[in-house]
């Protein structure tokens, strides 16, 4: 009885629809407060595994010269047809277009942040969940920044996220992630790791955000190491590069078509 519901559960979980409703969109809510009014109230980050957080709203509005260098890196490198997957604000959809590559598709999960992102002028926006086969089209650069590996969840996700990939790259094209190694948050003092080898993943994050009374639902979000990811990349036909190392254990990858 106790395992069925368990499957049940997860099963509702798989088959839902991933695209927020503007009730349930607290991260799109504080950028949509920030755009209209130049400064927002907290934007809290609940999780099961730290303590509560949270996200300095007026970072997601960062613009070219206040972005960390692995993300400055990323930018260009961008080529060709690109997409900006989980834009948020839209901040490094904009700073392309300003550097002349105009051809940037933004897309995103949240409503209110995709209204924002075409008020502040990113040209093609749409509403739409990565994961999502009915969205559909070739690029030659998918951006994924700020922990960019986020979006892929868990890493049993890793072969699909891969597999979604290829059908939205050209030939030749490639992936740009950042996302970091979370090993320092469970190593000691004197460098040994204290993870449960039989247990999940460490990179695996369960998140809640809340912003003035909105709460959203549950999500996970994948932090990754670079070795990991160059593994599932590998046995998905593609090339993983560590481009950049920054200066806390995050870094900067290109995932190429091979
Ligand atoms: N890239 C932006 C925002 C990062 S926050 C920046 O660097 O400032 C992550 C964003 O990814 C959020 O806006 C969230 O709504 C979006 N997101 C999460 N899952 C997604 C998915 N499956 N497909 C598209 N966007 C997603």
């Amino acid at each position: 009885m106790f395992s069925f519901t368990i499957f049940a559960r997860k099963a509702k979980k798989m088959t839902k629809s991933t695209l927020l409703t503007p009730a349930k969109d607290p991260m799109g809510a504080a950028i949509a407060d920030y755009f209209k009014h130049g400064k927002a109230a907290r934007l809290r980050v609940f999780s099961s595994q730290f303590e509560e957080d949270e996200i300095p709203v007026s970072q997601l509005f960062r613009n070219l010269d206040m972005m960390p260098a692995i993300e400055q890196k990323a930018l260009q490198l961008a080529k060709g047809r690109i997409l900006d997957c989980g834009a948020g604000s839209g901040c490094h959809s904009l700073a392309l277009q300003e550097m002349g590559k105009e051809d940037v598709m933004a897309i995103d999960i949240s409503p209110l942040s995709v209204e924002v992102m075409q008020q502040r002028g990113v040209k093609q926006v749409v509403q739409a969940d990565f994961f999502d086969e009915r969205f559909v089209g070739k690029f030659d650069t998918i951006l994924m920044l700020m922990n960019g590996s986020g979006i892929i969840g868990k890493l049993q996700r890793m072969d699909l996220f891969f597999q979604r990939a290829k059908q939205l790259l050209n030939v030749g094209g490639c992936i740009l992630m950042d996302s970091s190694d979370l090993r320092y948050l469970f190593e000691d003092e004197d460098g040994s790791f204290l993870v449960d080898l039989a247990g999940d993943y460490y990179g695996e994050i369960d998140y809640q955000m809340q912003y003035k009374n909105i709460r959203g639902d549950e999500f996970d979000w994948l932090y990754v190491d670079f070795s990991t990811l160059s593994y599932y990349a590998t046995r998905n036909g593609f090339k993983a590069e560590c481009l950049y190392e920054g200066s806390h254990y995050d870094y900067l990858a290109s995932l190429s078509l091979v």
